[in-house]
């Protein structure tokens, strides 16, 4: 992979001046993803940033297209905040800098000082994705939710709030990746297209996080408020399992479209998913839908690729027609995606034309769709009816 953090600094030192006037901020490059950030103070105008935006952008595709490498996700922003800027001789020396995290701590630390009410002015959705216990698949749905959204051209985050168990470190392959700090804002990793923030980025992943409920709120409601997410239509945020205390108090600091609910297919399974759909429904959170993961299993070594019903598939959806809310669709059991996580690879999750990848297609598109219903129903769109 030619498509490094150096090269995408090499070339828009090369064929742009703006590497030299100081107003390249952040550089990220991972696998095939890269996001630039610009000092919107160094434009005058909507029609200079245009321009400039334009030239970086065709900096890197013109990259992409001599190193032979796939352009998976571009993303040009520009922050409002003055962003540390980068140089040539800079690039490739801040990997692995020591302290890192001591720098996030502090940052978070005076966060603590803030106790401003969430301020997300840019995300137009902010969407739980909750589950009544663990092991279920949630992060697995809220991190292949989030890079499905992205790969159609949203742009998204994600927020790991399952701070006792974070997943986004391995589920996105952000391990060898390190935490950036901008004028006190966390800056989000840029992977598969998608921003994300994870406590496990800023703590020793090894410790056991033992988080008294406030401290648990706290360490939340920095993440979410101090991590620049910038403009997003989407921001999903993974929460902890269960319908304790610290779900119920995370899913109340933000002001949410609503909430998914993950469950698999089991009687037992969804004992614990209807108490998660009770829950959101009771703090007045729309439910905008169930998903059911590991619905059915698929040996992918045969041909063609056999399915076996091994838990009760469609159970989770006769639930969602008792309770009255949405079902999104069923995800199989398969190899691929429990190794595509523990690779970090979720993006491979959505390649070739095989029953995983129709099954999330189909779980997007129907996400999409709960979440237009939900915004005209809060009157945020309101639909025209013609008669001619
Ligand atoms: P939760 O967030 O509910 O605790 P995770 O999303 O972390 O659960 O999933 C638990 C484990 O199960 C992970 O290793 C994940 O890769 C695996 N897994 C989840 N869903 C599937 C699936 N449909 N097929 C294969 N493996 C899965």
């Amino acid at each position: 992979m030619a498509l490094t953090k150096e090269a995408v600094i090499t070339a828009l030192s090369g064929t742009t001046d703006l590497v030299d006037r100081g107003l390249v901020g952040k550089v990220t490059a991972c696998d095939g993803h890269v996001h630039i950030t610009l000092s919107a103070a160094g434009f005058d105008s909507d029609a200079e940033k245009q321009k400039a935006k334009n030239a970086a952008e065709h900096a890197v595709k013109s990259l992409a297209q001599r190193t032979g490498d796939a352009l998976l996700g571009l993303l040009v922003e520009f922050a409002s905040t003055q962003p540390r800027t980068v140089s040539l001789q800079q690039a490739g020396k801040d990997a692995g800098k020591p302290g890192a995290s001591a720098a996030s701590a502090s940052a978070s630390h005076n966060a603590t000082q803030q106790s401003a009410a969430p301020n997300l002015p840019g995300v137009k959705h902010v969407i739980a994705v909750g589950a009544g216990k663990g092991g279920v698949g949630k992060s697995t749905v809220a991190v292949n939710l989030a890079v499905g959204l992205a790969l159609r051209g949203h742009s998204v985050g994600i927020l790991d709030g399952d701070i006792y168990g974070p997943s986004l470190p391995t589920m996105l392959g952000l391990d060898s990746m390190q935490t950036n700090i901008i004028a006190n804002m966390l800056q989000p990793f840029y992977v598969h297209g998608v921003k994300a923030m994870t406590i496990g980025k800023l703590v020793d992943p090894e410790k056991p996080l033992i988080w008294r409920g406030p401290m648990a709120h706290g360490a939340f409601k920095q993440l979410l408020e101090q991590t620049e997410w910038g403009g997003l239509d989407y921001l999903i945020v993974d929460l902890p399992p269960g319908t304790g205390d610290v779900s119920l108090t995370m899913a109340q600091l933000m002001k949410l479209t609503g909430a998914v609910v993950v469950c698999t297919p089991q009687v037992v399974a969804q004992d614990d998913a209807v108490r998660a759909v009770r829950m959101f429904q009771q703090l007045g959170i729309e439910v905008l839908g169930v998903v059911e993961n590991m619905s059915y299993f698929v040996a992918e070594d045969l041909s063609p690729p056999r399915e076996y019903d091994l838990f009760g598939r469609g159970g989770a959806e006769q639930m969602a027609q008792r309770l009255g809310v949405p079902y999104l669709g069923g995800l199989p059991i398969t190899v691929a995606l429990r190794k595509n996580s523990d690779d970090g690879n979720p993006s491979a999750n959505y390649q070739g034309s095989t029953r995983l990848s129709a099954a999330l297609e189909q779980l997007v598109t129907n996400f999409e769709g709960q979440v237009a219903l939900a915004g005209m129903r809060a009157g945020a769109v309101r639909p025209t009816l013609t008669i001619s």
